[in-house]
């Protein structure tokens, strides 16, 4: 793809996000911000018997990248054990962009989402 189609990818996830809302009785609740942007993310998700994302909802507001990030990133983890999202690592979450390599000052925007379910696992328990 041409960087105009990740942008476009990019820009179609920020204005229709997937997944944006709030879950009742949620194993993992958190809200996290990246200071540096303005960032701000909340997560919602719910793990099944077996440890793995059943369902996962964020609500935010931020920048392109961290709300597409978010976006993209709920549809991403669904179905996941708590263990692949504790591996889950930058290259992963740029390659869920769609292959975009973020500048330095964009990385924070695009790893909120990772970095606050990586949190809130912790904060969980991890699985029941
Ligand atoms: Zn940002």
């Amino acid at each position: 793809m041409s960087s105009d189609l990740y942008r476009e990818q990019l820009l179609d996830h920020y204005h229709n996000p997937e997944n944006f809302g709030v879950l009742d009785n949620a194993d993992v609740d958190i809200e996290m911000d990246n200071p540096t942007c303005g960032d701000m993310i909340h997560l919602t998700a719910r793990l099944d018997s077996a440890g793995r994302v059943a369902e996962v909802m964020f609500e935010g507001q931020g920048c392109v990248i961290s709300m597409a990030s978010a976006s993209m990133f709920t549809e991403h983890v669904k179905g996941k054990t708590v263990q692949e999202i504790a591996a889950m690592s930058l290259t992963e979450i740029e390659q869920m962009m769609g292959g975009v390599k973020l500048s330095m000052g964009r990385v924070k925007c695009a790893l909120l989402p990772l970095n606050a379910m990586k949190q809130g696992l912790k904060e969980s328990g991890g699985a029941r």
